[in-house]
């Protein structure tokens, strides 16, 4: 397929630079979801909406949802969306990008009056980033039906509930638990990378092929406390000791791997924790990430040879494992990579696969209906942060293939 419409790269930048300016004054970018800031934010966003000539509402969760009609009204949407929440101090591009160019798509469509056969729905979800009451997309969770009363009663610091909170926003909480995910051909979202891939490559897009599964474990090591001037070093059992050749052993397994593997040891106790103490208790966490689930196996695998080795020398007295979480991998909707890549193709953009080692709305999104994701390079990798950058260049490529992809998509035949 080629195009002849093209996005407008002008109006997207100057609209991701007017919703930057609605930020708290003394730490840009903040704007937070559930304050009045947001809601400004949002009131703003409307405007971009009914240019684009959607019909604009907010859902039973206060996501902003804004729909194209469709030729025919039995098919079902292609949806395409993000969020405009920023943690405090964070950046312009996180998430902004995915709105803004997602409606720059609907406004395109719409000034050049392209008949689609299939509605056509622009997203802002509620509450991407952590929120105060410790929950993260909120807006998409509750979209694709994974909500709980559990939700609704978490607490912020001050004691509002997240189910008060949401009303603030303009939700019906009683409709939240009862959302029948909707009916979606395809959803697709564009994010900034967050990392170093595609500008080191000098890749223009990033297909995303699924999001990592997160696996994290406690472990506790048992060696012996003991005097640390009068226990010679050949009659120590020192717990830290087996603990450092445990952490790098870890780190190397995943580093050799070569590929999305990852592993991180963030925490770390130890006992008694005094300078003239041998430890003889360590305890620390691994959590590995990676979308292939064997290499996950790979590192444990290694983890556990080397915790009999140690024990069998005498080392340790034992070692424990916990796991204390398991999020399996979810890999995007392979048909629809193709369809991004196509995109791409036609427009000469270079890509290659990537994948998400975050979370992200097209996470909860998966779970109802077949979605993927593009990602665009961020300057130096840095997110979450006011450096955050991407280039007027990078949205607007970002947006056409999008763009394209939704054409396509409606000219695919449902399945
Ligand atoms: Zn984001």
């Amino acid at each position: 397929m080629t195009t002849t419409v093209k996005v407008n790269k002008d109006r997207i930048w100057q609209r991701v630079m007017e919703l930057a300016d609605i930020t708290e004054a003394d730490k840009p970018y903040t704007r937070r979801a559930f304050t009045d800031m947001y809601l400004q934010g949002r009131e703003h966003l409307k405007s971009y909406f009914s240019e684009a000539g959607l019909e604009t509402r907010l859902s039973e969760s206060a996501n902003i949802i804004g729909t194209r009609q469709g030729q025919d009204s039995n098919l079902p949407a292609i949806a395409l969306g993000s969020h405009i929440d920023t943690v405090i101090e964070g950046g312009r591009f996180d998430g902004i990008a995915g709105v803004i160019l997602a409606l720059e798509v609907a406004q395109v469509i719409h000034e050049q009056d392209i008949p689609l056969k299939h509605p056509l729905k622009i997203i802002d979800f509620l509450s991407e980033e952590p929120s105060d009451y410790g929950l993260s997309c909120i807006g998409s969770r509750a979209h694709g039906g994974r909500f709980s009363e559990a939700y609704l009663q978490m607490q912020n610091p001050e004691g509002e509930t997240l189910g008060e909170a949401m009303t603030r926003m303009g939700a019906d909480v009683s409709g939240v638990l009862d959302i029948q995910p909707a009916n979606y051909k395809a959803f697709l979202e564009l994010h900034i990378e967050q990392a170093k891939r595609l500008e080191r490559t000098q890749t223009s897009i990033g297909i995303v092929t699924g999001f990592a599964g997160i696996w994290r474990y406690s472990i506790t090591l048992e060696g012996q406390t003991d005097h640390a001037g009068t226990t010679p070093m050949d009659d120590r059992q020192d717990a830290l000791l087996a603990a450092t050749k445990l952490i790098s052993l870890i780190q190397e397994t995943a580093a050799n791997d070569k590929s999305d593997l990852v592993a991180t040891v963030g925490q770390l106790e130890l006992r008694p924790n005094a300078v003239n103490a041998v430890p003889g208790w360590v305890r620390f966490t691994i959590e590995i990430r990676c979308l292939d689930a064997t290499k996950h196996a790979l590192v444990m695998n290694a983890f556990g040879k080397e915790v009999e080795s140690l024990l069998d020398a005498k080392e340790l007295k034992s070692a424990t494992k916990e796991m204390i979480s398991d999020v399996s991998p979810a890999p995007c909707d392979a048909s629809l990579q193709t369809v991004l890549a196509n995109a791409c193709d036609a427009n000469g953009l270079s890509h290659m696969p990537l994948t998400s080692g975050a979370g992200h709305d097209a996470y909860h999104m998966l779970h109802v209906a077949p979605s993927a994701m593009i990602f665009i390079p961020s300057k130096d990798g840095r997110s979450h942060t006011p450096e955050e950058y991407s280039s007027p260049e990078s949205l607007s490529e970002g947006a056409q293939v999008l763009l394209d992809a939704v054409l396509e998509l409606d000219s695919i035949p449902v399945k």
